[in-house]
């Protein structure tokens, strides 16, 4: 009787910030534990605009 999944979706704002919420949710399967999707949860702790195709790792000159 797991309740992991109780509710079950992502909890991630389809809305743009600017807007007034409309309640729309993403709604995937959350991860374990998490409030989000797996996509939605790598969102929440980046900045939103470090988007992955921008992201180019640099060597560190040691
Ligand atoms: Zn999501």
């Amino acid at each position: 009787m797991s309740e992991k999944h109780v509710g079950g979706g992502c909890l991630w704002p389809m809305w743009p910030h600017s807007a007034t919420p409309n309640h729309e949710y993403c709604g995937k399967k959350r991860q374990d534990g998490q409030s989000y999707c797996t996509q939605h949860y790598a969102r929440s702790i980046r900045n939103p605009e470090d988007l992955p195709e921008t992201f180019v790792p640099r060597k560190i000159a040691a």
